[in-house]
Formats: C-alpha cells, structure tokens, sequence
C-alpha cells in the first residue's frame, strides 16, 4: 500500500514526458501513434489483432452480445414506470452493464454523481430513424432484431430475409478482415519508423517544475534525474561504475555496497561523490 502514493505521482506526471508512454525508452516519430513509439504501437496492435483472428471466437461473442442486447431492450419495453417517483427514464449503466432495471432519477439522487438514462421510447425512436423499423413490433413479432443497418434493409425488401440471413457473418468477416488488414498497414509504416532511441536509463516521474526523478532500485529513495532531460544522472547508473548488475539506478549509498567490484579509480570517484554528500 505504501505504493499508492508513488503510482499517484506517476499518472500526475507521465504525460510530461516526450518518450513513448508505454517502453519510456523510445522518442516516438509519430508514423503510427502519438503516444506510442512505433515498435510499442505495433505490439499493441498486434495483440488486438489476436483477439480478432478467430473467427469463430469472435463469431460466438457478437451473438452473444446480440442476445443480451435483445434481452435488455425486451426488459426495457416491459418497463412501466417507477413506482417510487413515476419516471419512465431507466438507468442506461444498470441497463447496459448488468441487464437490471432500475430508475434513473431515483438512483442519481440515492447515490449522486452522474448517469446516462434510457427510455424505451427513445429507443424506438432512434431503430425508426436509422433502421427505419418499428421497434417495440419487431420485438413482438420476431423476439430478435436485425443485425445492423443493412439487415434491417434487406428485411424490409424482402420478407423471408431472416430465414436466409448471413449478415453477422458478413459482419464478423469484415471485422477480422479489418484488423488483419490494419496489422499489415502497421507491418509497412514500420518500415518507415524513425523513432529515436534512447539507452539512457529514464526518469519516468517529474516534479511540478518538470525535473525528471526516479527511486532507487534497492532502497527506493528518490533521485534526482540530469534535470529536465528525463534522463538519470551518470552516477546513478551502475555500469557508469564499471559494474555488471541487473539493477538500472541505484542510490550513491547502495552503490557503496558494490564498490569492491568497481575499478580503482572508479571507487576513488565514489568516495569523493560520498564525502561531498551528492
Ligand atoms: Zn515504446
Ligand atoms: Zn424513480
Ligand atoms: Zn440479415
Ligand atoms: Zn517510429
Ligand atoms: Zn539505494
């Protein structure tokens, strides 16, 4: 727990820095993102692409998702009224997240705070406007809904459509097909990626007046960075003593435990650094 405060200190901070958000290593030339470097942007992508190559994963998901989407537009048809307040205006979070209806109003003033509301009206309005379907109907007659826009269109022109209809297929295609191709896309800009790297250990906080700093690896005191250049300073930096050690910062007084490894001259630095306190 002790953490929190240094995590709050972090997302406070790390929008100052010009390097990638995610690697911290690597000045983003902007060919992909504008937060990520580009190797860091690919990554992400690529991870997102896996969660669409499956097309039958992805296939069960939007029927799923359509099902209980149906599901909470039935109970939202259902719905009367508050029996507490009379609102007809149903709490959209409650609705959408956990399919339960509650009121709306009624719950902004138990709990406070802001929520969105959703009314079977408004609904209906929204499906005649561009679907052009008449919504509480479909739901009566067919106790499902076309799959988008399109579906509802060719419904409309041809009657016996949802006996035949593959447009979640369709739909589901074209997803894969879109991200898969976007993969690639990302695939050719990297080509072009001019990111600059940095092997500079980096300071991933700053202060209010924009002065990098970082902890101890070991004892976690803070360090002051090389000023704004988001960078640590040389001393903090292990193989700036010679040493071979998997730690990336470390303290001057910690790295007084490691002095028997330094070279000679190395470890008369040191102690110059630590007689003079800084
Ligand atoms: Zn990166
Ligand atoms: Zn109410
Ligand atoms: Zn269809
Ligand atoms: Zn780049
Ligand atoms: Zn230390």
């Amino acid at each position: 727990m002790t953490w929190n405060w240094k995590e709050n200190n972090q997302q406070k901070h790390q929008f100052r820095s010009y390097y990638c958000l995610d690697c911290k290593q690597r000045k983003p030339c902007y060919t992909i993102s504008q937060e990520y470097c580009c190797s860091c942007a690919y990554q992400k992508e690529q991870e997102r692409a896996k969660e669409y190559s499956d097309y039958q994963q992805v296939y069960q998901q939007k029927v799923r998702e359509k099902k209980e989407h149906e599901k909470q537009l039935l109970l939202l048809k259902n719905y009367q009224e508050c029996k507490q307040c009379g609102s007809k205006e149903a709490d959209a979070y409650n609705l959408y997240e956990s399919s339960k209806l509650t009121c709306q109003p009624c719950r902004m003033k138990k709990e406070g705070g802001a929520s969105g509301s959703v009314s079977f009206l408004e609904r209906q309005k929204w499906y005649k406007r561009w679907w052009k379907i008449d919504l509480g109907e479909w739901l009566e007659n067919y106790q499902r809904l076309p799959v988008n826009a399109d579906c509802a269109r060719e419904w409309l022109k041809d009657r016996n459509h949802l006996n035949s209809c593959d447009c979640l297929e369709k739909e589901v295609n074209n997803l894969v097909d879109l991200f898969t191709g976007s993969l690639k896309e990302y695939q050719e800009k990297l080509k072009e990626c001019q990111c600059e790297i940095s092997n500079k250990t980096r300071t991933p906080y700053y202060d209010s007046a924009n002065y990098g700093y970082t902890y101890c690896e070991k004892c976690e005191t803070r360090i002051a960075g090389a000023g704004k250049h988001g960078v640590i300073k040389n001393r903090n930096n292990p193989s700036f003593w010679g040493l071979e050690i998997k730690e990336k910062v470390l303290c001057l007084e910690c790295l007084e435990k490691f002095q028997e490894k330094m070279p000679i001259s190395k470890k008369y630095t040191l102690n110059k650094y630590l007689k003079r306190g800084y």
